[in-house]
């Protein structure tokens, strides 16, 4: 075994850590208010690579950014219960900086384990398939995931090379496991090349970022959705500091807004401390069971593709008592509206409210300034559909 790191050179990775902030701070302008979540750090020193790491430096390490983040265990000789602990009693000490999860062995004691841990606050599961020899399509692992599914635990899976038919495994557990966030680490970069055509169509499956490669990180934000990538650096291995300088940069550079990374970054902020504020309030109130069924239901629900009547216009209020040359005009009106709304993407009635599209029938107001002053005809609506307007009155008036 290698020898456990010194602690002079471990005050020194932290000094490290700081002298990488400007490369954070430099991005600080394109993200908005955001504040960092890694998904992917560990503690422990009985890791057979040697890795040795505290709970301080590990909190100094989050807060050089401001970062909050999960943490589990590095690999142990043994059993995982009283790393497990450690890693508890560290997140006790951390002030909401640390949400820990627990990570079990499937093959000794696993399912055991991750309930005791999570009995205890454990807020999700690590897997290690590498590490402790197992394939996730083996029964003692979906035991493990039945109970997440059950429990709505995230399981973050260890998903760097050498591990065969991983990805595949992963996806089918998804599958069956709907309830059950599954985090393929490392960008799940054995699988990456085929798994993300699946990723869209399976809102349970997520992929960390705690991977050291840029070219990497750059095709995990051009083939996932923002909402299933989530940030993470691996420490000790990565630091969150530097993590985020690279994985941030990889984001924008393949096309993200700073809005869409905002986006990603504020569901961590807000969601977890929500989720646990409403779970408490629907346990006190013998709710939760119920409530749980009804989440099923409205997730289960595909939406369908609206499909646009060309007759529509006929069921208007007011439709029926407009003249033959007003209904010519409240038709060519409703075609126009859906056109622009898909041109702009944008729902037909916030292109143009359907009692005003009504009354330019009715009245047929000759020119720009006379359509101004029918009611719900506001200037956006005028620069959307004016041109429209004036053009179908014009055709009845000929
Ligand atoms: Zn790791």
């Amino acid at each position: 075994m290698a020898a456990a790191v010194e602690p002079e050179q471990r005050a020194g990775a932290l000094t490290g850590d700081a002298l990488m902030h400007p490369w954070f701070a430099a991005l600080r302008p394109y993200l908005g208010d955001i504040r960092l979540f890694d998904a992917h750090t560990h503690l422990g020193c009985g890791d057979p690579d040697g890795s040795c790491f505290g709970a301080a430096e590990l909190r100094a390490a989050l807060g050089v950014v401001d970062a909050r983040g999960v943490v589990f265990p590095l690999a142990e000789p043994g059993t995982y219960a009283a790393a497990n602990d450690r890693m508890l009693a560290a997140a006790e000490l951390a002030h909401g900086r640390l949400v820990p999860f627990c990570r079990v062995d499937p093959r000794n004691g696993g399912l055991h384990e991750a309930e005791r841990a999570v009995g205890l606050g454990a807020a999700g599961i690590k897997l290690h398939p590498r590490a402790e020899r197992f394939r996730l399509g083996d029964p003692d692992v979906r035991e493990i995931l039945a109970f997440a599914d059950e429990r709505r635990l995230p399981i973050i899976v260890h998903a760097g090379r050498g591990i065969p038919s991983l990805g595949r495994d992963a996806l089918a557990l998804a599958r069956v496991y709907p309830g059950a966030p599954i985090i393929l680490a490392h960008a799940s970069i054995t699988d990456l090349a085929w798994i993300w055509r699946e990723a869209a169509g399976q809102r349970n499956l997520f992929f960390d970022t705690a991977w050291w490669n840029t070219a990497d990180q750059l095709a995990l934000f051009s083939l996932i959705p923002p909402g299933q990538i989530l940030f993470a650096s691996d420490t000790p291995y990565g630091r969150t500091v530097a993590a985020a300088a690279v994985v941030l940069r990889a984001a924008l550079a393949a096309g993200l807004s700073r809005e869409q990374i905002a986006y990603a970054a504020l569901d961590t902020r807000f969601l977890l401390p929500l989720h646990a504020l409403l779970a408490g309030e629907l346990e006190g109130r013998g709710a939760a069971e119920e409530a749980r069924r009804e989440f099923d239901r409205i997730a289960s629900v595909e939406p369908r593709e609206r499909v646009f009547d060309r007759e529509g216009w006929r069921r208007l209020k007011g439709a029926r008592e407009l003249d033959p040359p007003g209904r010519e005009v409240l038709r060519a009106l409703w075609l126009a509206r859906e056109e622009a709304a898909r041109a702009s993407d944008r729902p037909p009635f916030k292109v143009m409210a359907e009692q005003a599209m009504v009354e330019v029938a009715r009245r047929r107001p000759r020119g720009a300034e006379a359509l101004a002053r029918v009611p719900g005809v506001t200037p956006p609506v005028l620069r959307r559909l004016g041109d429209a307007m004036i053009a179908a009155i014009e055709a009845t008036a000929a």
